[in-house]
């Protein structure tokens, strides 16, 4: 059986724990790797090499130097994609071509963007007049922050804990990371990458576990780490903001979210099914930016739900590697158990299920998978459960609206605040609407068009502080203010 094991101070090990978790395929429902738990012991000795790190020869570099090394992990990651795509979707069962395409490549992609965004910086410089005439200078200053501990969800494996790492070492920090225990493999696998492309031991460091009990808390817990970014479950934030308190260390949320799409009557129609398919269906729904509140204005909302229906009835599940097949399975059976009791929740509040509603025949081979169908609600009312909580699934419901102003306003009656889109061909409506929504990310007639330089993040319980290009640098450094007397 494959192991996936801590990576601590440049070298792979066991866990003291003694103790090793099963690592499964969603498609199969089949164990494909074993995982070594790390201890509290284990995270003190990572965090204590991430510590040592800080004054080591990764402190000497320049920064220049530290940005190639940043590329050269870029470059690493896409000579091994092969291994990184194998491991990803053993551990996600998502269709290889969703997971060649954005995954992988946006693991490389986000080492480059922030190694060429650190060469680039500019600081900030005032001049000032004294009493005495000579004149004094103040320039900002910026510093890495210390250890950062990363903690990050099982959805988008790599991309996200890369999107937390990159900065981070980009920024001259040391890392210590804790990945899902559903999606331990590629993190992982990125210690052979820090060895292979020269990066000091002690900077880039893994401990596998869960989180209360587990290595999870035991890194947040841990007063060595400086800062904790963090991506997952609002409430899972809300205790490690809770924990990150003690200490006075910054912390970095990126947390859950109930999207809304507004379909507008003037959109193109053809283009916001495809669109809302893709925003409601991509990754099984398991994305933190995927359309679970469908909203169409009334005198096209037949046609959308008709037209949208079906296409959700194409979709096609199936093996990963099989390029017909369009969406994969659920997490877990944990996860499928939850996203299954929405369907009951739905059921008994009366919705009109207007595709799917149940677990799909995948055959026998992929009988033991954590299959549901794509499936689409209407009628139910916006204080239901299905359509106030998120469901993290392949899911949404749809509501007609009168108004742009009855729109924006179910928009943003939501305790989240993540992301929304505006299907319109109304250049003055998509101005007017877009900066009322309560979302961090507001997309036009698309959807999850990404350029890493813009600000990423949630507003509301959809998280705290921003990420991306130069967003990410008052996270990951510590900036001073340096004042010069002429
Ligand atoms: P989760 O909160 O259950 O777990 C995330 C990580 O936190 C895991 O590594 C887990 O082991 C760890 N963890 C759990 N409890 C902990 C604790 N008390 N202390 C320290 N670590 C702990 O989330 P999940 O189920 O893995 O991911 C799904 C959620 O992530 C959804 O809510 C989704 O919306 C959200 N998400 C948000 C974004 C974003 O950018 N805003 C992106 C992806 C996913």
């Amino acid at each position: 059986m494959k192991q996936v094991l801590n990576f601590i101070d440049g070298n792979y090990q066991d866990g003291s724990t003694g103790r090793w978790f099963d690592a499964v395929n969603p498609c199969t429902g089949q164990v494909h790797a074993t995982v070594a738990e790390a201890s509290g012991s284990d995270v003190d000795r990572a965090v204590n090499a991430a510590r040592a790190a800080l004054t080591g020869p990764w402190a000497k570099l320049s920064r220049a130097a530290r940005a190639a090394m940043i590329q050269a992990i870029a470059d690493e990651i896409d000579r091994r994609s092969a291994i990184f795509l194998e491991a990803e979707i053993a551990d996600t069962g998502k269709p290889q071509s969703l997971a060649s395409a954005v995954d992988i490549p946006r693991g490389a992609a986000n080492f480059r963007i922030f190694a060429d965004m650190t060469v680039n910086l500019a600081e900030h410089a005032w001049p000032m007049d004294t009493p005495d005439g000579a004149g004094a200078l103040n320039y900002s200053a910026r510093s890495p922050k210390g250890v950062i501990g990363v903690i990050s969800p099982w959805n988008l494996p790599l991309l996200l804990m890369t999107w937390k790492i990159a900065p981070a070492l980009a920024c001259g920090n040391t890392v210590v990371a804790k990945p899902s225990e559903e999606t331990p493999s590629t993190c992982a696998l990125l210690g052979d990458v820090m060895n292979a492309v020269g990066v000091p031991p002690g900077v880039f460091n893994v401990v596998h576990g869960f989180g209360p009990g587990s290595a999870g808390e035991a890194l947040t817990m841990h007063r060595g780490v400086d800062a904790i970014t963090f991506t997952g479950e609002t409430r899972t934030g809300e205790a490690i903001s809770r924990v990150a308190s003690t200490g006075a260390r910054d912390v970095s949320l990126e947390l859950g979210g109930k999207n809304a799409s507004l379909v507008f009557a003037d959109c193109d129609l053809e283009a916001a099914v495809e669109g809302t398919i893709r925003s409601t269906f991509t990754n099984c729904g398991q994305v933190c930016l995927c359309t679970e509140r469908v909203y169409v204005e009334r005198p096209i909302f037949d046609a959308f739900v008709e037209r949208f229906g079906r296409a959700a009835q194409a979709l096609k599940p199936g093996v990963p590697k099989d390029r017909e097949t369009t969406i994969g399975p659920l997490i877990s059976e944990e996860h499928r158990q939850k996203v299954l009791s929405y369907f009951d929740k739905a059921a008994s509040a009366g919705a009109t299920v207007v595709s799917g509603g149940g677990i799909p025949d995948v055959g026998p081979e992929l009988s033991g998978g954590f299959w549901v169908e794509p499936t689409i609600w209407t009628g139910l009312s916006e204080d239901s459960a299905p359509v106030a909580e998120e469901v993290f699934g392949p899911v949404c419901h749809i509501a007609p609206f009168d108004s742009e102003e009855e729109a924006i306003h179910l928009a943003n009656a939501s305790p989240y605040g993540l992301a929304a889109v505006v299907w319109t061909r109304d250049l003055a409506r998509a101005h007017r609407v877009s900066p009322q929504l309560e979302a961090g990310i507001i997309w036009v007639n698309t959807w999850n068009l990404r350029d890493l330089r813009t600000p990423f993040g949630g507003s509301k319980q959809s998280g705290v502080g921003r990420e991306g290009g130069v967003y990410s640098l008052e996270f990951y450094t510590e900036i001073k203010n340096i004042c010069i007397k002429m």
